[in-house]
């Protein structure tokens, strides 16, 4: 069976490890397919491909974007996609800027419970230049002894309703797709059962997704429980989804599954790489 993982992050977003480490994590699991999945950047792509030069490792260009559906956040993963297609780089700049003036929100929010220079915090540990998210925050929440680890951290102070939380506005779902299918990308959703949404909301989402160009959904993910990779491989099977496998590897000790460490799709799903060439 084909070791393909298409969905991971490196320090470029919020992962820990760059993406040569990152490339030689995946090479030294046995990981044959890989795809470098940044929250809102693709500027980690040439270095991964230069790391998988050096490795057995086939480097697939892909992107995480954070987008919304109806008031809520949606995670639309791109693979395939050209990182320097314009509307897509432009569109991804611009989320970048808005996750600074959300960060600049969260650490006001976090001021007002008496948490000060979350900002200076978070930044510190997003990088320079690189895209700030609310993992850096819940890391400087960390370091600075709030909570025992940025799961416990998340659920305290940045989900809806805690402290730090701070609403934002990301680009509609159709921006998404479009940006991803226009450079040439298949648009994938991301862990499709953290929304939490009704069985109503679920079938209009990907019935909508559908509509708009969107090809596919995740069923093997650190996020799923195997009865959800189930349930996920009969809606892929059922609207004609292809189907995704990508452990969301953030780092060692960070995700579920390691890299090149995750259970096959189920049968009858149709993987979304079964037309790509090099794979096949
Ligand atoms: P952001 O895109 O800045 O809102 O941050 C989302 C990221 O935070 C996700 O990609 C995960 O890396 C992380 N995250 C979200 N929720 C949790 C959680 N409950 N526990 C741990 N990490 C989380
Ligand atoms: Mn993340
Ligand atoms: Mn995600
Ligand atoms: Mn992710």
């Amino acid at each position: 069976m084909l070791n393909i993982d298409l969905h991971c992050h490196s320090t470029v977003s919020d992962g820990l490890l760059t993406p040569t480490q990152l490339v030689e994590h995946a090479a030294a699991r046995g990981v044959e397919v890989l795809a470098l999945t940044d929250h809102d950047d693709v500027g980690g792509l040439d270095e991964a491909r230069q790391a998988a030069a050096a490795t057995s490792i086939t480097l697939v260009n892909g992107v995480e974007i954070s987008a919304d559906w109806r008031g809520q956040t949606l995670h639309i993963v791109g693979l395939g996609i050209d990182p320097a297609y314009p509307p897509l780089a432009q569109g991804l700049a611009s989320i970048r800027d808005g996750r600074t003036v959300r960060a600049r929100n969260i650490a006001a929010q976090l001021g007002k419970f008496g948490i000060h220079d979350s900002f200076e915090g978070a930044s510190r540990n997003a990088g320079d230049g690189h895209l700030i998210g609310r993992m850096h925050f819940a890391r400087f929440l960390v370091e600075q002894g709030y909570a025992k680890d940025v799961k416990s951290v998340f659920k305290k102070y940045l989900v809806k309703g805690k402290p730090g939380y701070a609403a934002h506005q990301w680009v509609p779902l159709s921006d998404a797709v479009d940006w991803i299918r226009n450079s040439g990308g298949r648009a994938v959703i991301a862990h499709p059962a953290r929304y939490k949404l009704s069985k109503g909301a679920l079938d209009e989402l990907l019935l909508e997704f559908r509509a708009l160009g969107g090809e596919a959904i995740e069923v093997v993910t650190s996020s799923h429980t195997p009865e959800q990779s189930l349930l996920f491989a009969r809606h892929s099977q059922r609207l004609g989804l292809l189907a995704s496998r990508g452990s969301d590897f953030h780092g060692p000790g960070e995700s579920y599954f390691d890299l090149g460490r995750m259970p096959p799709l189920p049968a009858n799903c149709t993987p979304v790489w079964h037309d790509w060439n090099a794979t096949t």
